[in-house]
């Protein structure tokens, strides 16, 4: 049994009451596990790795909602083109152009929240605030053009500092709560703000976060 049921559950009831969805992130995990949370109705699972994506996809039922969640690189995209449901990590407008692309060659709408730098780590990957900003603009003016129109851009993702200080940590949710708010205005079509982890998913629910990814809470810690 390498699922725990109870904080599963739990989970659940904390996310439905903040109207946000669970993302159970199995990367490293086997399919055995991940079938599991299946059978207690989970859909949506969150994979960092291409390939152990790939793989796992072509085993398990066609109904999951597959969330990309890793860095992805932009000779990769084609792997998970054909029934990615959700990029959450774009970090270039490279990396965006390849998905268009890929997702035009199966004639698809490809789903892609743009990850935003919130945390001190200098580690991580994404977009500052005016980084977004200036993207956004020049995605408007491709889309003038009838260009870009295989992608969906529905919000944002980011990951907060690795650490012990809520205080900070609750500061960099808030930022990119309001980052989140602000984009929302101009942009209808942003509905998903992707943040919250097992160490943190209550922290970021509180400040308004519409999707947690929650992994070592379900299945336990990893290797
Ligand atoms: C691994 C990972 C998670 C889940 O982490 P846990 O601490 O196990 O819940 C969430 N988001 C991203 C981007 C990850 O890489």
């Amino acid at each position: 049994m390498s699922v725990n049921e109870k904080n599963y559950k739990a989970i659940l009831e904390k996310t439905a009451a903040a109207h946000a969805t669970l993302v159970a992130v199995s990367k490293t995990k086997p399919a055995s596990d991940i079938q599991m949370l299946y059978d207690l109705g989970q859909r949506a699972f969150g994979e960092n790795y291409v390939q152990e994506l790939v793989e796992k996809e072509a085993v398990l039922p066609k109904d999951i909602h597959w969330h990309f969640i890793g860095h992805l690189q932009s000779n990769k995209v084609k792997y998970i083109a054909p029934f990615v449901h959700l990029i959450h990590g774009v970090d270039s407008f490279k990396l965006l152009t390849e998905i268009d692309k890929q997702a035009a060659k199966h004639h698809r709408i490809i789903n892609c929240l743009l990850q935003v730098h919130i945390a001190k780590e200098t580690t991580k990957f994404g977009f500052d605030k005016e980084e977004v900003f200036e993207l956004m603009n020049t995605i408007g003016k491709y889309r003038q053009l009838q260009a870009l129109q295989h992608i969906n851009i529905c919000g944002l993702m980011g990951m907060a500092s690795f650490t012990d200080d809520t205080a900070l940590v609750q500061r960099e949710f808030e930022y990119l709560s309001r980052l989140f708010i602000r984009l929302q205005t101009e942009n209808p079509c942003f509905r998903i703000l992707s943040m919250g982890m097992s160490g943190d998913y209550e922290l970021a629910l509180e400040q308004g976060s519409t999707m947690v990814r929650v992994g070592s809470l379900l299945f336990g810690a990893r290797a």
